[in-house]
């Protein structure tokens, strides 16, 4: 609560003290209209004053408009500072998100992201609201009304009092099943975003596999989930109206049977005794919402928590503060006795080898053997628990992420776009290109010509993630995007998608033209490559098993010549015949 007011509220300042003065005027004005009503009935009512009609009646009018627009400004003021303080929250959630490494995203779908993002801040926005107008409003309020009741008759004052504690008592015991409730709401609320997600990116799948009652029912139960934690919610917020209600009777009552008998016996001003029942009355509705803030208040703290919770999560992969710019002579990568394991999956294993500058380094082996792993490592996507990487002798623990990832272009097999033109997607290459760089990038990647043909050329949107392209189409952007990087490190995970064979034909060639004079590690799948590759590592289990060209290890037999009866020999003879 402190932390989240210290770093929200501060520099609010001057708009929370506006709202203050705001609420103060609110308050008096309520106390005032408390006040007059001794006059409405002892000079109008008892001593029957003709001229104090206009007088009382135009006090009043004066009254509730000044009370109408402090209660605008107040209102207004508040929103707007509500509305920043989650704007500036997003940005800080989104700011923590980007600089987290990839094990991050792997603990926190997507749909737990977006959840924290929108829900959460909106839980922080609405405890500092809540406390704020609470004290400001409620609070100021029932002192006003408290000081009407006080100097009205101070000892019916004391009697109404003594009511509160038992309001108090009960409310405390209302908190603890609230938190427990709260708690779930974010996994219930993440289970509705995440199969609406399922639903919409998988619809294909989900068409074509009737799939469409098993997202239904799973759905159903987490909206079923949600309703019915609402409904809690509701219940017990509202149980506190119950007992406020009986309370207030009870005290209304007391102050009738006193009052009464004061005015009835002791000749007591009846002006005083009805400023008192209305400043009572009044006090009431404000006093209600006080009771119930706690309750409130503890349900959003949970959201605060859960919101306080990802913006604290260590990055588990930093920069080193003397961080230096990567400088890349020739290119050479070497991996070193690496040895990693995914929490505790193991990838690789004392693992070692060199991909040499302008040469192409093939990896290749069985599923699960650890090859896109060693991608994950060169980028720093991840740091190995032993062994070192380093780019021309400079251990990739002590560059900056931004020189190193400059240096270094990743062609994956997935091509993913984003939303928005073909020129914006090349450019992400190369985020200050000229126009003429792009069209270049893209004549090397063979994706002129198409994009030529299109209605819009370099203006056509390629729908979200890519879907208005055909597959190849995809793979030749990404490729132009990488050709326009220009890095002299490539890391290739080669495509296995099926592709016609005029589109695979063109991919190749345009691949081919990308790894021309650059530092290629590529994880390959066509026969093509691998006859072409320096060297190729034949991988299994995280280890390095046999190391060599194509005829060398078709020579040597082992794993390479088994991989290359499964995986080789057959499938891309056309793409051979082609690359040949
Ligand atoms: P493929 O050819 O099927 O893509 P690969 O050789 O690229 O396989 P890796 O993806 O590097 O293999 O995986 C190596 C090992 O690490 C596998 O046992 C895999 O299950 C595990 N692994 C990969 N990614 C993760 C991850 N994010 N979290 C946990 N384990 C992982």
């Amino acid at each position: 609560m402190k932390r989240l007011f210290k770093e929200n509220v501060g520099e609010h300042i001057p708009g929370y003290v506006m709202a203050f003065i705001c609420m103060g005027i609110v308050a008096a004005t309520t106390g005032a209209s408390a006040w007059i009503m001794k006059d409405i009935i002892n000079r109008i009512f008892v001593q029957k004053e003709e001229s104090m009609v206009w007088i009382i009646a135009g006090a009043v009018m004066i009254i509730f408009l000044t009370k109408g627009l402090a209660t605008y400004f107040q209102q207004v003021l508040l929103t707007r500072i509500g509305n920043s303080i989650i704007a500036s929250l997003q940005r800080r959630i989104f700011d923590r998100i980007l600089s987290q490494s990839l094990d991050f995203y792997q603990r926190h779908p997507m749909s737990d992201l977006a959840t924290r993002m929108s829900h959460n801040a909106g839980a922080a926005r609405a405890v500092i609201d809540l406390i704020i107008t609470s004290i400001g409003r409620d609070v100021l309020s029932v002192i006003a009304l408290t000081s009407v009741m006080v100097i009205q008759d101070p000892l019916m004052s004391v009697l109404v009092l003594v009511v509160m504690p038992v309001a108090v008592l009960f409310v405390t015991n209302l908190v603890k099943r609230v938190k427990k409730i709260a708690r779930a709401e974010l996994q219930f609320l993440t289970r509705i975003t995440s199969t609406m997600n399922e639903t919409a990116t998988g619809v294909r799948i989900v068409k074509s596999f009737n799939m469409e009652e098993r997202m239904r029912a799973i759905m159903n139960s987490a909206i079923a989930d949600v309703q019915k934690r609402n409904n809690k919610m509701a219940t017990i917020g509202a149980m506190t109206s119950p007992i406020m209600e009986t309370l207030g009777g009870f005290a209304v009552a007391l102050v009738i049977c006193y009052g009464g008998w004061n005015v009835i016996q002791n000749g007591a001003d009846p002006g005083g005794f009805f400023s008192f029942l209305t400043a009572l009355l009044m006090a009431y509705e404000p006093a209600k919402r006080l009771a119930r803030l706690n309750v409130q208040f503890h349900g959003g703290m949970v959201g605060v928590g859960q919101l306080y919770d990802v913006l604290d999560e260590p990055v588990s992969i930093s920069e080193a503060d003397d961080a230096r710019v990567l400088e890349v002579k020739e290119g050479r990568v070497s991996l070193k006795d690496v040895t990693f394991a995914y929490s505790d999956v193991p990838a690789l294993n004392s693992l070692s080898l060199d991909a040499a500058p302008s040469s192409v380094t093939a990896l290749v082996g069985p599923s699960g053997a650890g090859k896109s792993t060693i991608f994950g490592l060169i980028e720093r996507f991840y740091d190995p628990q032993q062994g070192t990487i380093s780019i021309d002798g400079q251990d990739l623990k002590g560059v900056t992420f931004e020189s190193l990832r400059r240096q270094v272009a990743l062609v994956t097999q997935e091509t993913f776009l984003f939303e928005g033109t073909i020129r914006e997607n090349i450019a992400y290459g190369l985020p200050d290109a000229s126009f003429d760089m792009i069209v270049e990038a893209a004549k090397n990647a063979n994706a002129d010509e198409f994009i030529q043909e299109m209605p819009d050329g370099y203006d056509s949107m390629v729908g979200a993630a890519g879907s208005l392209l055909s597959g190849g189409q995809r793979q030749r952007i990404s490729i132009a995007r990488a050709m326009l990087r220009d890095a002299p490190i490539l890391l290739m995970d080669e495509p296995t998608s099926a592709l016609d064979a005029q589109s695979e034909a063109k991919v190749q060639e345009a691949l081919d033209r990308l790894m021309k004079g650059r530092t290629t590690i590529v994880i390959a799948h066509r026969l093509s490559t691998v006859r072409n590759a320096d060297v190729i590592h034949v991988m299994d289990r995280g280890r390095v098993l046999q190391s060599g060209s194509h005829d060398e290890l078709l020579r040597q037999g082992g794993l390479y010549a088994q991989l290359y009866e499964l995986q080789f020999k057959d499938v891309p003879v056309k793409m051979a015949a082609t690359a040949d």
